[in-house]
């Protein structure tokens, strides 16, 4: 069996028609400012983008602001509202415990540079062990001196879904700026920014089946917008540079197969993610999925594997031929246990046994059942050269107890 991909919130490959719109549009070698005819090809794959991504979202056209990636959505949209805050004597953020580093580090960074000038307070929302997302304490932190509240639709990790439509109608009736990073919601849950009270949402084309290299910050007609880039007049003046039209163009394919094929990808992801969990419940000993009763994406699972070390599996699992993930892909390579799962408040150690599968569009059954039978006789394996795990059994020590040093 050649390798098996389940890695599909780090990134996903391209999809067939993705791939072929792609191919078409290598010829488009033109600026898609240019007025003559090599501009009009390209011109016409971002008007085709930008159609597609308004029919999908629900948003108007000129809302879309397309970008090199969600980091600088995430980027352009943070600063954006931390300026319009200190101009409107707003001076605190909330936020999660939980969020993707674009979002995380650049809050961080307003909470130095702005603490003594301009007395920036950050509040850091922590959701349960569960995934349940702690509206009370939001409610009881907003007020008028809120300026943001940026907290994203699905935690990449856990495929946790934060419940996006309250927090926003909370946040707008304060008076705050609302922004979500949705780049885990595209193509998994139904979402509709018409619906949503919110003002800004970015996204990212690389999570959903197109190339890497664009993004998107999606902002609602009337709510402030700086330019992180400054130059030329692209995307309204708003972001600065020649869009990446063959990025565009991939984009383009995967969202006609999206409108084609979404209800039905869904239910596959489903059943994918289902049928994988409730195998390796039935099957394996020790594992827990903390966060299986909460409203999720339907393609993630994050499970608690007691006696291994996550990156340990990862890489045994990669040499039978499965890729799956451990921690956030961005920060992979990196010793450390994952701050976001940590931010869900598991224990260090939990954290370091943690596994994530992200199923995406192209699995199928057979790979899955393939996979958990790997995955069983891995866990096996490590947990027997693991003394602590053994003697644990033995003694039948409470699980927690019996988690990686
Ligand atoms: N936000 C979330 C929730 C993500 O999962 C990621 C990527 O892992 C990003 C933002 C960053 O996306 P990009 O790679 O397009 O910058």
């Amino acid at each position: 069996m050649s390798p098996v991909y389940f890695d599909h919130n780090a990134t996903t490959p391209l999809s067939p028609t993705a791939l072929k719109s792609l191919q078409d549009s290598l010829v488009e070698f033109g600026n898609p400012s240019s007025i003559h005819t090599f501009g009009r090809g390209p011109k016409k794959i971002l008007r085709d983008l930008r159609e597609l991504l308004a029919q999908t979202l629900g948003c108007h056209g000129v809302e879309i602001c397309l970008t090199s990636c969600a980091s600088e959505a995430n980027t352009s949209i943070l600063q954006t509202a931390w300026r319009w805050g200190r101009e409107n004597q707003r001076n605190e953020i909330i936020t999660s415990t939980v969020e993707h580093p674009s979002v995380a580090k650049t809050i961080e960074q307003f909470e130095i540079d702005f603490l003594e000038s301009h007395g920036a307070v950050v509040h850091r929302l922590a959701p349960l062990r569960d995934g349940t997302f702690p509206i009370e304490k939001l409610k009881a932190l907003l007020g008028e001196k809120t300026a943001l509240v940026s907290i994203m639709a699905a935690n990449n990790e856990t495929g946790t879904v934060f419940p996006f439509h309250k927090i926003a109608k909370l946040a707008k009736a304060a008076g705050a700026l609302v922004h979500m990073d949705g780049v885990q919601l595209l193509g998994k849950i139904p979402f509709s920014f018409k619906n949503w009270e919110g003002d800004y949402l970015s996204l990212s084309a690389h999570k959903f089946y197109s190339l890497k290299g664009l993004g998107a910050a999606i902002i609602r007609r009337g709510s402030p917008w700086d330019s992180l880039i400054r130059g030329g007049p692209q995307e309204r003046q708003r972001r600065a540079g020649t869009e990446n039209v063959q990025a565009a163009a991939s984009w383009v394919g995967s969202l006609i197969e999206w409108r084609e094929k979404a209800e039905k990808n869904l239910v596959l992801l489903a059943q994918l993610r289902d049928h994988f969990e409730a195998r390796v419940m039935e099957e394996i000993p020790d594992v827990e999925i903390p966060c299986a009763s909460a409203p999720r994406i339907p393609n993630t699972s994050s499970l608690i594997i007691a006696g291994i070390q996550g990156e340990t599996l990862l890489m045994s699992l990669d040499l039978k031929g499965f890729a799956v993930g451990t921690g956030a892909a961005c920060s992979s390579g990196r010793p450390e246990p994952s701050a976001t799962l940590l931010g869900f408040g598991l224990t260090r150690a939990e954290a370091e046994s943690s596994l994530r599968v992200s199923f995406g569009w192209f699995n199928q059954l057979a790979e899955v059942d393939a996979f958990v039978d790997t995955l069983k006789t891995v866990v096996s394996r490590l947990r027997n050269l693991n003394p602590k795990y053994l003697r644990s059994q033995l003694a039948n020590t409470p699980q927690e107890e019996v988690l990686i040093d």
